[in-house]
């Protein structure tokens, strides 16, 4: 056996997801265990090595196998010098990662953040398997993004390429303020938080909706609402899909991509959010553009960060 292999590494606040794949990114063989944020950093480095080792051993593959070992961080990385930044949830900052694991695994380690990391998955491995140029949207609790362009991720002059969340689209006299400061950010209306506040506001409005009845609203129930025919709830999701649309138009114009890729609890939504964002992008996105072009969603879930924490040696 001398095929090579690549791990992925997806390190999360509460769980480490440990993935074994094969060059063309299939993903083989995983691990998951507690990343014990408490315990400090040592405990955390020394997690993940343990981690690694086990799904290596748990599978047929040998560790000589092993061509390098990839890792992606929920939070800001300095992908050239292997740095995680600031990570917040998993309470780490300034931290050199990548020399880190390096000594304790012996292997080659890449980083990255875990937008990055997942768009890159879906492009390597998921819906955007053999495609060279695609951009990716993970609607979730943000409204987190990765570009894809020739296969690889485009990081952009400081690695903040991608920030696909904070493009300023909502019109100033509707804007709401954004976690990064600034006003009017897709993410204020496309992600789970932002669906629920509208939901919480047409309920405080008074709008008559069935939503009014249900105690803790979650932007599944404004998604099942809408799909049982409340306006209230249509009118959401449509100006969810909307703002996702008229982002989309935006990036189109700017790096024509082949395909944009929808992944993150929201786009579990179905037909009903993806049909409006592909009528808003096609009424938005001038004709010639758009050609061709097509609105997916994801296929691989919450394995996206592993695959494409595997994917950076290949594709990065
Ligand atoms: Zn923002």
């Amino acid at each position: 056996m001398s095929e090579k292999i690549y791990i992925g590494v997806d390190l999360g606040g509460t769980a480490v997801k440990v993935g074994i794949c094969n060059e063309e990114g299939q993903l083989l063989h995983t691990y998951e265990g507690p990343t014990e944020v408490d315990k400090g950093a040592d405990t955390i480095v020394a997690n993940i090595e343990k981690y690694v080792r086990r799904v290596v051993e748990e599978s047929p593959f040998a560790w000589e196998q092993v061509a390098g070992v990839g890792a992606g961080v929920a939070g800001f990385t300095n992908v050239r010098e292997g740095i995680i930044i600031l990570a917040p949830n998993v309470g780490l900052k300034d931290f050199p990662i990548r020399e880190i694991l390096e000594q304790r695994l012996g292997k080659p380690i890449k980083i990255d953040n875990d937008a990055n990391v997942a768009a890159l998955g879906e492009a390597w491995g998921g819906a955007g398997k053999g495609i060279e140029n695609c951009v990716c949207y993970t609607l979730g609790t943000g409204v987190g993004g990765g570009i894809i362009m020739n296969g690889k991720i485009y990081q952009g002059f400081s690695g903040m390429a991608g920030e696909l969340g904070h493009m300023s689209v909502v019109p100033d006299l509707e804007a709401i303020g954004c976690g990064c400061g600034q006003m009017g950010c897709l993410e204020t209306v496309s992600s789970a938080t932002g669906i629920i506040r509208m939901a919480k506001d047409a309920v405080a409005r008074g709008d008559r909706t069935s939503l009014s009845h249900v105690e803790n609203i979650m932007a599944k129930d404004v998604f099942d609402a809408a799909k049982a025919g409340d306006e209230a709830a249509i009118r959401i999701v449509n100006r969810a899909a909307f703002y996702l649309g008229k982002s989309m138009a935006a990036v189109a114009v700017v790096l024509n991509p082949e395909l944009f890729i929808v992944g993150g609890g929201v786009s579990k939504a179905g037909d009903i959010l993806f049909n409006e964002v592909r009528s808003v992008f096609a009424k938005l996105t001038p004709e010639p553009v758009q050609r061709g072009m097509q609105i997916v969603p994801a296929t691989l879930g919450n394995d996206a960060g592993m695959v494409g924490a595997a994917g950076l040696f290949l594709r990065s």
